[in-house]
């Protein structure tokens, strides 16, 4: 039985070999969910689901693809956002 803080369910199980050929069992955090757009809920490409202590560890062109409303809104998206913008 694992130790009580273990046994929530917020945590992942991760089975890892160590040495000696024993298998054992750690607990990770969850990853968060991934982005998504902010118009039509289409997951985003090019943004890392990471946990926030390693997001602020990257760099900033790793985080999100660098084009006007990278990282808010999918590439179709933004297309119609910026000829929406031009037309008016
Ligand atoms: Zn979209």
């Amino acid at each position: 039985m694992p130790a009580p803080r273990l046994r929530s369910r917020s945590l992942r199980k991760v089975f890892r070999k160590v040495s000696g050929g024993r298998v054992s069992l750690h607990y990770k955090k969850k990853k968060p969910k991934a982005a998504r757009c902010g118009n039509c809920g289409a997951l985003l490409k090019g943004i890392p689901r990471e946990l926030p202590f390693r997001m602020r560890s990257m760099a900033k062109t790793k985080k999100r693809p660098e084009r006007p409303y990278g990282g808010v809104l999918c590439s179709k998206c933004m297309r119609k956002e910026i000829i929406n913008k031009v037309r008016q």
